[in-house]
């Protein structure tokens, strides 16, 4: 079976057969299934579109089939195709397995030729409107299925309006609209060399056969390679009986969604359009009323709309975004979908959903992709700059909201524009209205902003979608070729412009952006469900008290990385520093310290405190020393005015560090090995912050970690140290901390080994960013060019250092977990490298059974959900 029916009492399949009869086709027959109101039709599926992408054609048996469909549709319509009595109108609709708005082909109003339209208008009793069907078919016709493009119609069209002097499209006639019909089959004649054909029949084999092209049409394509589809897929065609929002003023069309898919909040919402036919809406040509006003204009639809909405949310179980058409006070439902939604909306929906019963809690959870909870946490405009703008009168105008974020970049004002600019910052792209074709330069912009079209347009659902800032509709806005202009204001391409996409304002000029605050509502209650379903624990890497506090308020369990050697950058530290990387004996060195040890004790009460009843994993000194000597001359003479050694003997002794190689040089345990200070410096200040605050009154868990460890032995002489300092503080203070020491696992020998490092660790944490880089011998300052070229041909699908590479670092983890667990079995197993935050890296983490993954502690949010995605996989 190619040929599905729906509507006129029966239904061939429902929301099962979406892979066959595509998301529209197959809710189109569940909504007939259900009882809703649905013009009569039938779907070609989507193996017919494989068969016409093989052949160029469509195959004799399916003809056939589409014969007798049609042959049905009369019978359900009550109407002739191609007959001159009672002439039924169709559209021939394209529809894949997953949304794609607007990207592919649709042409309405088949049916008509110079007899049938004579036939629409006697029995309609309405000539003006079987013209206005007739000329838009002819539109639709030649602009997709002939492929002349929508332009030379809409210049026929508006040639006829400034010769009528005509303001608004329903001011031309009757004989208006038969002479625009006349022009635009003289313009095909001319154009193609053949007539536009009269025969129905023909109408309809070469509209299916467009939108079957049409799958593979350049935005198809596009958009499809931005969105992960297959072109195996195909789009599935949906003819249907048409029915008439243009027929005179008690009909309309229009765009609902069962809840605000900006903001998430219940009841109905959306746009409406009396006396307009469905593209009219979404090609955002006319600004269309707010569906509220529906109720003014029929209070009995408007109730017959929301009540099918709800009952279509509760069948779908979840939020819908439907098409209607009123025909002469008759309500028809046309597609409905899930809602495209903003992070936000996403996170309420979920979260309403769940507490009004509809899903469980799991399927909240499981419905959010962690990269909302990333979009959710986009900036915002600083409200101090954005006060500053208001007055400086930089407000230029105000249109819908559509996209949320602020964004601030330069104007673009085509789409190629757009793609050109792209690479050196920002871009805002600006146009009347977006079509499909723009596509590429909507990928390409931060933002973008147009003058027409309501929030149900093509540029409000496309961005929405790419989680692109957006304003849309505002009317204050001419855009003209070069420039866009409010009220005598132009700003001419290239010069920057600030949008905010959450109250829909336009700005001159930049205005800074801040990021988003703490976790609340809706998403707050997504992350604690989600903590309820987790195995993984969640902690950051944060360096001082104010990233852990961040971290904190995002929900970490505490700190899984804390790199000291950050402590040491900043006015009043870096010079002890340096004198200890001068020196030349230990006595030199040791005084050195002497005076580091109060600078670091202070950072690590500091972290403790914030970090009160978790644990807080300190590592010692990791990177190579050279790191922190100047390297310009006026670092030089300061460094040498301040040891009181001649700059000579500076430049010398900063020369002996420099090393070929240091990434695998004098790094990490090697120096604490070489320089066993400055491990006892390091162990003495935390264990004397430890005493300090848990003196305080607070429960303090350091845990110390000894990094790039490959040997056992390597650990043992380290932990050896910090024991040592850790008994005399404790001595000291007369007092004892409990305490943990450890090891990063980033060097493969320590993985493959790890049943001996084990014996001597209390913890593993893997530092996934050196264990990469070792694993692959690429170093990952140095990787750009090589991963470029590499991702292009396919070498690596995916960055290993943002995404774990399973099958090469994620088996050395393997083995390190099961040799580790094997010789310590309270070992205790987490992950440090930035893959923490990653998704994929955290499911990998999950199988892997680890116990826990750190990451930035804005990604904590992130990992949580991500976290519990993983466990919720089966
Ligand atoms: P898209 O996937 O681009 O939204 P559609 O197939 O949904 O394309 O059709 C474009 C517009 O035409 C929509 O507004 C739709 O509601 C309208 N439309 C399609 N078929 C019919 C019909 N049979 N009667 C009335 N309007 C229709
Ligand atoms: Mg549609
Ligand atoms: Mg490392």
């Amino acid at each position: 079976m190619n040929v599905y029916n729906f509507g006129g009492g029966t239904a061939d399949g429902g929301k099962e057969l979406r892979e066959l009869l595509g998301g529209k086709g197959a809710h189109l027959a569940e909504m007939a299934r259900l009882g809703l109101p649905v013009p009569p039709g039938f779907t070609i599926s989507t193996e017919v579109c494989a068969a016409f992408s093989r052949s160029g054609a469509v195959p004799e048996p399916v003809k056939a089939e589409i014969a007798q469909a049609l042959a049905r549709l009369e019978q359900a319509a009550g109407a002739q195709f191609g007959g001159v009595e009672n002439p039924l109108l169709i559209s021939v609709r394209s529809g894949a397995r997953v949304s794609m708005p607007g990207m592919m082909d649709t042409v309405l109003d088949l049916g008509l030729n110079d007899q049938t339209v004579e036939g629409l208008a006697r029995v309609t009793g309405d000539r003006r409107f079987a013209f206005d069907c007739y000329r838009r078919f002819c539109a639709m016709y030649g602009g997709v299925v002939l492929g002349l493009g929508d332009e030379p119609f809409d210049e026929i069209f508006d040639a006829r309006k400034a010769e009528k002097k005509a303001a608004a499209d329903s001011e031309l006639e009757a004989d208006d609209l038969a002479a625009i019909v006349r022009v635009s089959k003289e313009l095909i004649l001319a154009r193609t060399r053949s007539p536009l054909p009269d025969d129905p029949r023909l109408q309809l084999a070469g509209a299916i056969e467009a939108v079957f092209k049409s799958w593979d049409n350049p935005r198809a394509v596009t958009y499809r390679k931005a969105h992960n589809i297959p072109a195996a897929w195909g789009t599935a065609v949906t003819v249907q009986m048409m029915v008439f929002g243009n027929r005179g003023d008690t009909s309309a069309t229009g765009v609902a969604f069962s809840r605000d898919p900006s903001t998430g909040e219940p009841g109905l919402m959306g746009e409406f359009l009396a006396g307009a036919q469905g593209e009219d809406v979404v090609a955002g040509v006319r600004t269309p009323l707010p569906i509220a006003g529906l109720r003014d204009w029929n209070a009995r639809i408007h109730d017959e709309l929301a009540s099918w909405a709800a009952r279509l949310e509760k069948h779908f179980k979840d939020v819908q975004d439907i098409e209607f058409t009123i025909e002469r006070g008759k309500l028809y439902f046309l597609q409905c979908r899930s809602a495209k939604r903003t992070a936000a909306a996403a996170v309420r929906f979920a979260v309403d959903l769940a507490n009004e019963g509809l899903i469980g809690k799991d399927e909240a959870v499981r419905r959010i992709e962690p990269s909302a909870i990333e979009q959710l946490q986009r900036p915002r405009f600083d409200p101090a700059a954005l006060k500053a703008a208001r007055a400086e009168g930089r407000l230029l105008g105000t249109g819908l909201p559509a996209g949320p974020g602020a964004a601030a970049g330069r104007l673009a004002l085509t789409p190629l524009a757009a793609e050109r600019m792209a690479p050196d910052g920002p871009v805002v792209l600006a146009r009347a209205q977006t079509s499909p074709e723009d596509i590429r330069g909507m990928i390409a912009a931060a933002a973008l902003l147009t003058s027409t079209g309501g929030l149900s347009s093509h540029a409000a659902l496309v961005s929405r979608q790419m989680g692109k800032v957006a304003v849309v509709g505002c009317s204050a806005m001419k855009v003209t070729a070069d420039a866009i202009a409010f009220d005598g204001r132009a700003l001419r391409e290239g010069e920057v412009v600030s949008i905010d996409g959450e109250k829909g304002d336009v700005y001159s000029g930049a205005i800074a952006t801040i990021a988003a605050g703490a976790l609340s509502g809706h998403l707050a209650t997504l992350l604690t469900w989600a903590d309820g379903f987790r195995k993984l624990g969640v902690r950051a890497n944060a360096d001082e008290g104010a990233q852990a506090k961040i971290a904190r308020a995002n929900g970490a369990e505490g700190i899984g990385l804390c790199r000291t050697e950050h402590m040491f950058f900043g006015p009043g530290k870096i010079e002890p520093m340096r004198e200890m990387i001068l020196a030349r004996t230990a006595e030199e060195r040791t005084a050195a310290l002497a005076k580091l040890l109060p600078i670091q004790r202070r950072d690590f009460a500091g972290l403790f405190r914030e970090m009160a009843g978790l644990p807080v994993i300190i590592r010692l000194l990791d990177p190579p020393l050279h790191e922190f000597v100047p390297h310009d001359a006026e670092g030089i003479a300061k460094l040498a005015a301040s040891t009181g050694l001649p700059v000579e003997e500076v430049l010398r002794r900063s020369a002996e560090l420099a090393e070929t190689n240091p990434m695998l040089g004098l790094r990490g345990c090697r120096l604490g090995i070489t320089y066993p200070e400055i491990s006892t410096m390091q162990s003495r200040a935390i264990f004397e912050a430890a005493c300090d605050v848990a003196l305080e009154g607070v429960d303090v868990r350091p845990e110390i970690m000894i990094p790039l460890v490959g040997d056992a032995r390597e650990l043992e002489q380290q932990a050896r140290l910090v024991h040592a300092a850790a008994n005399a503080v404790f001595v000291d203070r007369v007092m004892r901390v409990k305490y943990h020491v450890g090891t990063m696992i980033e060097v493969p020998r320590a993985a493959l080994t790890a049943g001996e490092v084990a014996q001597a660790a209390e913890f593993f944490s893997f530092g996934t960013n050196d264990l990469t880089q070792m694993t692959f011998g690429l170093s990952r300052d140095d990787v750009g060019p090589v991963l470029r070229r590499y991702q292009e041909i396919g070498i690596y699908k995916s960055d290993p250092f943002a995404t774990l590479d399973r099958n090469g670092v994620g088996e050395l983890m393997r083995i390190a977990i099961e040799r580790g667990r094997a010789a310590n079995a309270k070992l205790e197993l987490g992950v440090c490298g930035e893959h923490g935050g990653d998704p994929e890296s955290i499911a990998l983490c999950h199988e892997l059974g680890l116990d826990y993954v750190s990451c930035s502690p804005g990604r904590v949010p992130v990992a949580r959900l991500a976290a519990a995605q993983a466990a919720l996989k089966r």
